[in-house]
């Protein structure tokens, strides 16, 4: 699948749930409605779904949400999409919270992922509780070691919050060298109506300058085609990336394209054009017309995003279309 600037896509984010068990002031507001079960796509049409895109030359899958291990039976999805690394599939992981990590890290490993991104803001009980509204940040302290124990390669996710977690950045990349994990900081980006955006956005030029001051920060060629730019810490020998939405810097490299937990598929994070996967899969027929789908809006991926932190750039939250 090339696009009409001539990127390879070759890597699929979906989204299997609009629901959490959190509520991060970033992510989510206090009180939110989910979509009805009759409007998800099932985990078998969730398969049928990958299994086109592989056919068409997706090599990576990475499972999100909301919380994708808060979806009932998410492990058979695991499973099945598992079975098809090597035939197709080179890498199948996820983005997850780590709440129910405990539970599932084993089968996770047992399925063929090998690493996994887990989302962790702060390191402060009580923080971490103000911040998610309910997490419990032991729970997922415990998934965290369950996953690094059953062998996964982890890579935290820190959005970084002016006020909130601005002072722990530090013992953050502390905390993942001695665990042998890569920390990425990601810089808030305007999706959906949520609380404090604009006071809490904290341009990652600033956090990187400060931790440049007390770490060497080595470059690295490591690169994804996502938004994440590396270097390497040279006291912990682990990668720290730095995820800057509002600059335009990656979408020239961008490899990925994103679906939602009803099948709709988002060619950009930041624009609102997006195709229906849903009508073509629930039609009946054989798969012909999905692929047909797939490769239309492949042909239409914008050449980049235009979000603006003042205003909200889209009107989806982040746990619509994934993160
Ligand atoms: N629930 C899972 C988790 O938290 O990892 C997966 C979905 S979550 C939407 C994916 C990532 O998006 C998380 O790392 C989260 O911190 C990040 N995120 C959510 N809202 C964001 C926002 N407005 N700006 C930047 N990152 C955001
Ligand atoms: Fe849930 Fe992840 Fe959004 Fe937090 S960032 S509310 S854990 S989907």
């Amino acid at each position: 699948m090339i696009d009409p600037f001539g990127r390879k896509v070759s890597y699929l984010r979906v989204s299997v749930t609009d629901r959490c068990d959190f509520r991060c002031v970033y992510c989510m507001g206090e009180d939110m409605t989910f979509l009805p079960k009759a409007e998800l796509l099932s985990l078998e049409e969730l398969e049928r779904v990958c299994a086109a895109f592989i056919r068409l030359g997706v090599r990576k899958i990475r499972l999100t949400g909301g919380e994708p291990l808060v979806r009932r039976d998410v492990m058979d999805l695991i499973r099945s999409l598992g079975r098809r690394l090597g035939e197709g599939l080179e890498e199948l992981t996820l983005t997850t919270n780590g709440s129910q990590l405990a539970q599932h890290a084993s089968g996770l490993a047992a399925a063929g992922v090998k690493r996994i991104n887990v989302s962790l803001d702060t390191l402060d009980p009580d923080k971490f509780a103000a911040l998610t509204r309910r997490g419990s940040l032991a729970q997922v302290l415990t998934g965290i070691d369950a996953a690094a124990a059953a062998g996964l390669h982890i890579k935290i996710n820190m959005v970084a919050l002016r006020g909130r977690n601005d002072d722990e950045f530090d013992a953050m990349l502390a905390w993942c060298g001695a665990r042998g994990f890569d920390l990425c900081l990601i810089e808030t980006m305007p999706m959906g109506e949520v609380e404090y955006r604009a006071v809490t956005h904290l341009p990652l030029a600033e956090v990187r300058a400060g931790l440049a001051r007390r770490w060497t920060l080595l470059p690295s060629t490591y690169a994804t085609g996502g938004p994440a730019r590396y270097v390497q810490v040279a006291e912990t020998g682990q990668r720290l990336g730095f995820i800057t939405p509002l600059s335009h810097n990656f979408c020239e490299a961008c490899n990925r394209v994103r679906m939602t937990c009803t099948g709709r598929l988002y060619m950009c994070l930041g624009q609102e054009d997006a195709a229906d996967l849903r009508a073509p899969l629930r039609a009946g027929g054989d798969d012909a017309a999905l692929e047909a789908a797939i490769l239309a809006a492949i042909a239409r991926k914008p050449k980049g995003h235009d979000f603006v932190i003042t205003r909200t750039a889209t009107a989806r939250h982040m746990s619509v279309t994934g993160g």
